[in-house]
């Protein structure tokens, strides 16, 4: 008698279910005694930021933002001059913002996120003489901040025909017609390991694909953890590396790269990272410094809650009062 297929015989467990095991044996090791206040955050309602498009009537929209009770988290610690404003509501205030509107030109007013997905944004520091790789972009909330720092060229791609297509209804929801002309922005579909342009950008983006544990936890749909998705889900860390290496080689010697996941874990995180550097070095002969990012986080310490023990970059870790993350950061400098 033929075998049965393994899957069918083993217990339909869902992915949410699969991922909690996954995190309490991995993550109990990795943090001790505060995962269990991760854990609690992670499986609680998420807080949103909104951030304020700046191609519309932004001062009208932070005076509407301001009369529901929230505030810029930006603003009051980031130098002014910085054109990125993104209210949240304070400390332990759980309400929701409601869906934004359009304005006359048919423009939406703010684009609703995890406020600490602006923390690699701000740490790429992107100006406006610069160009810039997004190598991973879509939906594209960052992507759409760096367009709101008004970067001289930006690239964003994502290897997702169907996200990248969603990006595109994103720019166009929020950025007017005659600022996404191709000398300013053009959204493609390749693979980002591949990525051809050497030497090329001033700031690199590397968003990747990871566990999305925040998601996971939540969403039977499409989650990582079910079981056919097991070997891509192990395949993440190699991706991820490949990816950062690619961005490492995209950028000009002397510019910045920004790692970032949404995942807690460090095989994900540091370790992806310290492999990177280390292959740029014995394959592409590309030396690259990790930057200090402790100072820029201290700024917005009273609005995220930063893991104090992180070994390499800087880890937005999720807590009932600030529920904001998981979100991974680490900067890199190409070396000239
Ligand atoms: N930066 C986005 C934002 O802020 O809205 C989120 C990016 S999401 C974390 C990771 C993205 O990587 C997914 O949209 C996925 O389609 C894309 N991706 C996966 N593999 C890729 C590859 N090899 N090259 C480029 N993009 C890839």
């Amino acid at each position: 008698r033929p075998k049965k297929k393994w899957a069918s015989t083993l217990p339909a467990v869902s992915g949410p279910h699969l991922a909690l095991q996954y995190f309490d044996s991995n993550y109990s090791l990795q943090f001790g005694d505060v995962w269990g206040s991760m854990r609690l955050a992670l499986l609680s309602e998420q807080k949103y930021g909104a951030l304020v498009n700046a191609f519309s009537r932004t001062e009208a929209i932070m005076v509407n933002l301001s009369a529901l009770h929230s505030a810029d988290c930006l603003r009051k610690e980031w130098p002014p001059g910085a054109q990125l404003s993104c209210y949240t509501f304070p400390r332990g205030d759980l309400s929701r913002f409601p869906a934004p509107r359009a304005d006359a030109l048919g423009l939406l007013e703010y684009y609703l996120m995890d406020a600490a997905s602006l923390l690699p944004v701000l740490a790429l520091n992107v100006q406006p003489d610069h160009r810039v790789l997004d190598l991973c972009a879509a939906p594209g909330g960052k992507t759409l901040a760096m367009l709101m720092q008004n970067c001289r060229f930006l690239a964003a791609n994502d290897s997702s025909v169907s996200r990248t297509n969603r990006l595109r209804r994103v720019l166009q929801s929020y950025i007017p017609h005659y600022l996404r002309t191709e000398d300013r922005v053009r959204v493609s579909s390749w693979d980002g390991t591949d990525w051809a342009e050497h030497e090329s950008y001033d700031r690199v983006l590397v968003d990747v694909p990871c566990t999305t544990d925040r998601h996971s936890l939540m969403e039977e749909d499409n989650n990582i953890f079910s079981r056919v998705r097991m070997k891509e889900r192990q395949r993440l860390p190699a991706l991820q590396t490949s990816l950062l290496l690619a961005g490492l080689r995209a950028v000009t010697p002397g510019g910045d790269v920004v790692y970032s996941t949404c995942s807690l874990s460090q095989l994900q995180n540091e370790f992806v990272v310290e492999r990177a550097l280390e292959v740029a070095a014995t394959e592409y002969g590309i030396r690259a410094r990790i930057q200090e990012l402790r100072p820029f986080c201290e700024m917005f310490k009273d609005t995220f809650n930063f893991h104090v023990n992180c070994r390499i970059g800087e880890l937005v870790v999720p807590h009932l009062a600030a529920n904001f993350g998981p979100m991974y950061i680490c900067l890199l400098r190409r070396e000239r």
